[in-house]
């Protein structure tokens, strides 16, 4: 959502559009959609809507309809949609750039010395056809079986198959009512007898649903699951049955815990994002999101390079930057489901067991039944497991339901349960190498800060460390225009621009730094800003805002910090000294920082310091 409120007003607009936040702040774990309530869980704190670490809040929207929106912010930007029936009637030579071509599917790719020739084939009047396109860099964003990834040979590493799922997709206006009215929340995980599975809940008021059902291939196949099939599962686990339910799609999916070994290839040409980069299981919700940081992670790269700001290896600080996050967010997503799956566990339901089984029956002592005995086999021994959720079995009477049930309250309470949020990672992840200058951080100011009162285990400490996002902080314009009075000092990095931003305080040996890198920036063709932040309670002053210090450059703000009940300067929360400065990256990433007096010779230091993050030297400028 903080990259999002770049795009155009894009996080705005999935603020306005998606379902009110009471709607979707709880996880709610039942026998059934209108049996007993086994736990809930709310995941949302008062200061989750404060605005202090960061300037949006987490948002609840399906990924089609964000894809409708991201189409709209293209064609703003001048795209065109195209279908392969609309270019038949095009000129074969015509340009395609700004086209997105619908029905086409990459199906090969050769690398050239300019770039890489790729083949992309689409329907003309029910055949196959190919066309071939020149691409200076291919950028795969083609999911988690990634054709591209498979053609330039990188393999995953990692476990896989670690649970087949089948995914339905449904509406009811009546079950969307019943929830409204009864128990509004995003996911429900519901075990009774006769079924167990998901549901994500999209949109109450619209009715919209996902359900996820896990299935053990052979024995249980994915054609088994017919529309009338998955109606029934359905109602199984809502505990009534709504006249309105109707089967919008059927898919069967596979989850993984793998990231590419190589997220770059043919010489900078080709580069994995998303999923085609990294697979995980979707609990935490980081797959999407990880993919989107990486295409923000990349975007200034390529636009540096094709601006010749940067040399082609600065796309190998992209690997070298978002491997080591997929890699972290794959074992916390796996931490994640792990701690999803301790509540059936707690029920008496190992999953660990289930798939135990599953590898005895389709073991070589297994495999001699017939296969539809091993079905009969396999199911049998689900439902003797299922058959332990029955409210004869699972109550307060009964010494094992009770002491499952005191387990389950013990899970919920002590937050061991899957989470929503995870602002530790979510706004916390630090590339320790890459397009930066990496320091050692002022260890004690940082440890104390660590160590000092926190809520929970992922609470989100704002750094100014290389590689860190830059901390928010609200701020006031003193005396530039700029569109808004109070803004966040993410807002100081523009969307539609490559452009760095140099942050110091308004001291005599800063100003001396920002003249200097303001001048090697040029030399670089670099565009830099500088932002002076003034400590609470300048423009009361009379003469306030940095005047002619910074002369002859005119690209630079004054700022005025506001506190929030922290009561930390700008300083403080970075862990700095107002000495400090922080250069800080088109994306928003921390770049570089250091006490202004303790650089002695500026210009080669900031000369020194531009071409590493850009890999040019001054000479080649
Ligand atoms: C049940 C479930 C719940 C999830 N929940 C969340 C969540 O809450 N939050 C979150 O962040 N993530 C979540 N995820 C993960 C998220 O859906 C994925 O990480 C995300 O969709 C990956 O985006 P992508 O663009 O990389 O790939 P995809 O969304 O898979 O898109 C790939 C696109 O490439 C196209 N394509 C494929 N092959 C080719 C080819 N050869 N040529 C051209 N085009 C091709 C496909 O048609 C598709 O349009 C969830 C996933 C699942 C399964």
């Amino acid at each position: 959502m903080e990259l999002f409120r770049k795009v155009d007003g894009l996080a705005e607009d999935i603020q306005k559009l998606q379902p009110a936040v009471d709607l979707w702040r709880k996880f709610i774990y039942c026998t059934s959609l209108s049996g007993s309530i086994l736990g809930s869980v709310d995941h949302m704190q008062p200061q989750d809507f404060d605005k202090i670490v960061s300037p949006v809040s987490v948002a609840h929207f399906s990924q089609y309809k964000l894809v409708r929106l991201l189409l709209k912010r293209l064609e703003n930007l001048g795209f065109h949609t195209c279908t392969p029936d609309m270019l038949q009637s095009l000129n074969q030579d015509m340009l395609w750039e700004k086209k997105i071509l619908m029905g086409h599917e990459c199906i090969s790719l050769h690398p050239t010395d300019q770039g890489v020739m790729v083949g992309a084939s689409f329907q003309k009047e029910g055949k196959m056809e190919e066309r071939k396109f020149h691409c200076s860099i291919l950028v795969a964003s083609d999911g988690a079986r990634s054709t591209v990834r498979n053609l330039v040979g990188i393999n995953m590493k990692g476990e896989h198959d670690l649970q087949k799922l089948v995914s339905i997709h449904f509406m009811s206006k009546d079950l969307g009512q019943y929830l409204l009215q009864q128990r509004p929340g995003m996911l429900f995980f519901i075990f009774n007898p006769e079924a167990i599975g998901v549901l994500v809940a999209h949109d109450l008021n619209q009715g919209e649903f996902v359900l996820q059902v896990p299935y053990y291939p052979p024995q249980q196949k994915f054609e088994d699951f017919s529309s009338k099939v998955c109606k029934q599962i359905i109602f199984k686990l809502v505990g009534w049955e709504p006249v309105d339910v109707e089967v919008v799609d059927i898919k069967p999916w596979a989850m993984h815990a793998e990231v590419a070994e190589k997220f770059v290839s043919c010489n900078n040409r080709v580069i994995l994002v998303g999923d085609a980069a990294h697979r995980f299981p979707p609990a935490g919700g980081f797959g999407m999101n990880t993919g989107i940081q990486d295409a923000h992670n990349l975007a200034w790269k390529i636009s540096s390079l094709l601006n010749n700001i940067a040399s082609p290896s600065i796309i190998q600080t992209y690997e070298v930057e978002r491997r080591p996050i997929a890699i972290s967010n794959t074992n916390l997503s796996v931490q994640n489901f792990k701690a999803a799956m301790s509540v059936p566990t707690a029920l008496g339901l190992d999953p660990t067991m289930a798939n135990s089984v599953h590898q005895v029956i389709n073991s070589s002592i297994g495999s001699i039944l017939p296969s539809s005995m091993q079905k009969a086999v396999l199911e049998g021994i689900f439902s003797i497991g299922r058959s332990q959720l029955s409210e004869f079995f699972l109550n307060e009477d009964n010494p094992i339901g009770s002491m499952r049930l005191a387990r389950l309250r013990s899970i919920f309470h002590e937050g061991k349960s899957l989470q929503l949020q995870f602002p530790a990672e979510d706004l916390g992840f630090c590339y320790l190498e890459g397009a930066l200058v990496a320091d050692g951080g002022n260890r004690t100011l940082e440890t104390e800060a660590a160590s000092g009162h926190r809520s929970g285990p992922r609470d989100y400490i704002p750094s100014a460390k290389p590689g860190s996002r830059l901390p928010h902080m609200q701020v006031r314009a003193l005396n530039a225009s700029f569109s808004k009075d109070i803004f966040s000092t993410l807002d100081l990095i523009p969307g539609d621009k490559l452009e760095f931003l140099l942050i110091i305080a308004p001291v005599e040996k800063s100003y001396d730094l920002a003249r200097s890198t303001l001048k090697v920036a040029e030399e670089f063709k670099v565009s830099l800003k500088v932002c002076i932040i003034w400590p609470e309670g300048s423009s009361d002053k009379q003469e306030t805002g940095s005047g002619t210090k910074l002369d002859p450059w005119t690209n630079h703000i004054d700022v005025e910090e506001i506190k929030r009940s922290s009561s930390k300067s700008w300083w403080e929360l970075c862990h700095m000294t107002s000495k400090g400065f922080i250069l800080v990256r088109p994306d928003e990433h921390i770049a570089w920082r250091s006490d202004s007096d303790t650089l002695d010779n500026i210009v080669p230091e900031v000369e020194r310091v531009l071409s590493l993050i850009l890999g040019v030297e001054k000479s080649c400028v």
